[in-house]
This record gives structure tokens, C-alpha cells and sequence, in this order.
């Protein structure tokens, strides 16, 4: 069992059926016709005139801020978020585009005050600000589509452009109760990830309009992310976006009871447990020892979790109601005998 993340999960039997019977073809040639299919689902999903299968999120949003943003333009994003911090400055380095980052609040979203202010006039001094680069969900939390339509009228009263990494939006929509058209509305572009909770064992997709599309394909290919017939892994999405998505509140469900069972079991530990909508929840424990403690006490029972002081534990298909009661069980059984917090 693996409870680090929702991109540990294995492709079941019945979708790499899916995969090995997909029709293919070259889609550098714009041949492949699982791709085709594929690319006007989601596209059709996220209310966006096109899209396009892209290796990686990190890939996506990289064509999506190269195809927003030239060099010397600037993007204004969340310190804590996706694009900024875990991209390996991917857009700096490749596109020359300048980051402006924000500190994230305790609700995942920026200040728009102070976003407002950071939006920098025309002046031969500064980079030119071109674009906002949001997240929803963000670290298991999700934002209301209140908040983005507010985001919007700054971004159009400024001229700027919109960018969603949605890597988990089929959590937010899930979660919410909103479309993932709704949640995508507000965004020039957005990113979606189908190798997270979804299922798929690769591939996100980057939907926008034709043209802002367009460009993304010319960027996609520069990175290398031009595939051949790679319709073996649209089929394995189309399976996920069938079969895995509105299923994913199983595991935000199984998220709030491990909540529950952990809460109880940690009162006299000095354990906090937190919550969120999602399939995500964070244990702090009273020291870095207890936490390299745990890790290995669960390693030992072949299960895997992080090995830090304020971890983050995520469900997802793969962790069925039958493992999460074995790992509560082990669970108990390691503060029976934990002696780090006496
Ligand atoms: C996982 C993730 C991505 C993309 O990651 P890849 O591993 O490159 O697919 C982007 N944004 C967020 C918020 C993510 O969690």
C-alpha cells in the first residue's frame, strides 16, 4: 500500500485492454485517431474550443506559459503553487519568462489586493505583466469559483490572461458539485492531470482556444512532446475520464475517514490531523524522530508513507476501504508503543 500520492496507482486490466485495442495512428502526422478523440473530449469537458495531450503536467503548463507569455513578460503565480516552485523553472529557463510569486494564504488562493498592486504599469523599467497562473485543487483544497470570477474582472479591467493548473480539477468538480467546464470557465487556458487520481498511467492535457492551441502544439513539439502513436495512452485516459472520475468521491470519502480514525486514535499524542475536501490530509507529529520512526515501522509492513514531521497522506483508487483499515490498524499498534512523545 501507498498512501504518498494519488500518481502511485497501477492501470487496471480492463484499461490496458482499452490501451492494447486502440486505434493509432502517427499524431505528429495528426493521424492517430484515439488522440483526435480524445483531444475534443476534453476539450468538450472543460467547455474549450481544443486541446491537447501533453507527456506531463509539468509539460502542459510549460506550453501553457510559453504560449501565454513571452520573453521578458511576466506571470504572476502563488509561492507554494505547481508552476512556480515544483517546474524546475522550466518557463524562466526556456522562455525567459519572469515569475512574480505570491505567498499562498491558509485557503490556497492570493490576495487579490495585493495581486492588484504587483501588476506592474507600462514603464521601460519592469517587465511586462502578462498573465495570472492559479491552482485549484491546491494541496487537497478547493477554491470557489467565486474567488477565480473575481480574479477574472482584475485580469480583463489589466488586459491579462488566465491560466488554471487544474492537475486536479475532477477533484475540485467532484468535490464542489461544479462541472469542471464551470470551474474551468473563468481561465484562458487550463491544465488537467490524468495521472493522478484519474488513473491513467500518463498524460495531461492543456485546453484552450484554436489558436492559443495551436501555438501550445508548436511549443509541445520544441519540448520534445511531440508523440508518435501515443493513442495507447489517450485510450488509457479516455478509460480513466470513463470510468475513474466521478469515483474519486469514494476517495475523498475514504480521506475524511481516515481523518476520523486518526484523530481518535492521536488525542493523547500530541498529533495533529488535518482535513480537506479532497483526497488529501496532513499529520503533524511531535518530532522529526517520530516521523522517521513511523515511516519505517509502516515500511516494515509494507506500507509506504513520507518520512516528514508534517506529512501528507493521499487516497486514491488503488487504496482500497480494506488497506486504509490495515493502515489504521498499524497505526495503533505503532503508538501503542511509541515511546517518542512520553
Ligand atoms: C502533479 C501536478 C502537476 C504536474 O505534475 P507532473 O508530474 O509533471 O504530471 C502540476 N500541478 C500540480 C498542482 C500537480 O499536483
Amino acid at each position: 500500500m501507498d498512501l504518498r500520492s494519488d500518481t502511485v496507482t497501477q492501470p487496471s486490466e480492463e484499461m490496458r485492454k482499452a490501451m492494447a485495442q486502440a486505434p493509432v495512428g502517427d499524431d505528429v502526422y495528426g493521424e492517430d485517431p484515439s488522440i483526435i478523440a480524445l483531444e475534443k473530449k476534453v476539450a468538450r469537458l472543460l467547455d474549450k474550443e481544443a486541446a491537447l495531450l501533453c507527456a506531463s503536467g509539468t509539460q502542459s503548463n510549460l506550453c501553457g506559459l510559453l504560449s501565454h507569455c513571452r520573453n521578458g513578460e511576466e506571470y504572476i503565480v502563488g509561492q507554494e503553487y505547481h508552476t512556480y516552485r515544483y517546474e524546475a523553472g522550466g518557463a524562466a529557463v526556456l522562455g525567459g519568462i519572469v515569475p512574480q510569486p505570491l505567498e499562498v494564504k491558509a485557503d490556497a488562493t492570493l490576495d487579490l489586493e495585493l495581486l492588484q498592486r504587483r501588476i506592474k504599469v507600462d514603464d521601460p523599467h519592469f517587465p511586462i505583466t502578462r498573465l495570472l497562473a492559479f491552482e485549484n485543487t491546491h494541496a487537497g483544497q478547493v477554491i470557489d469559483l467565486s474567488y477565480f470570477q473575481q480574479a477574472r474582472q482584475i485580469a480583463d479591467r489589466n488586459a491579462l490572461a488566465m491560466h488554471l493548473d487544474g492537475a486536479r480539477l475532477a477533484n475540485a468538480a467532484v468535490a464542489s458539485g461544479n462541472t469542471m467546464a464551470e470551474l474551468a470557465a473563468p481561465f484562458d487556458s487550463v491544465s488537467l492531470c490524468c495521472s493522478k487520481g484519474l488513473g491513467a498511467p500518463v498524460g495531461s492535457l492543456l485546453a484552450g482556444s484554436h489558436e492559443f492551441i495551436s501555438r501550445a502544439r508548436r511549443w509541445r513539439k520544441m519540448v520534445g512532446g511531440g508523440m508518435r502513436q501515443a493513442g495507447i495512452i489517450a485510450a488509457a485516459i479516455d478509460y480513466a475520464l470513463t470510468h475513474n472520475y466521478q469515483r474519486l468521491a469514494q476517495d475523498h470519502d475514504n480521506a475524511r475517514w481516515l481523518v476520523d480514525q486518526l484523530t481518535e486514535l492521536s488525542l493523547d499524542h500530541d498529533i495533529q490531523v488535518s482535513a480537506t475536501p479532497t483526497n488529501m490530509l496532513y499529520v503533524t507529529l511531535p518530532n522529526q524522530p517520530m516521523a522517521a520512526a513511523l515511516q519505517q515501522y509502516m515500511a516494515d509492513h509494507d506500507i509506504k508513507i513520507p518520512a516528514s514531521q508534517t506529512l501528507r497522506l493521499v487516497t486514491h483508487l488503488d487504496a482500497t476501504a480494506e488497506h486504509l483499515n490495515h493502515f489504521v490498524y498499524h497505526w495503533q499498534a505503532f503508538l501503542r508503543q511509541s515511546t517518542y512523545n512520553d
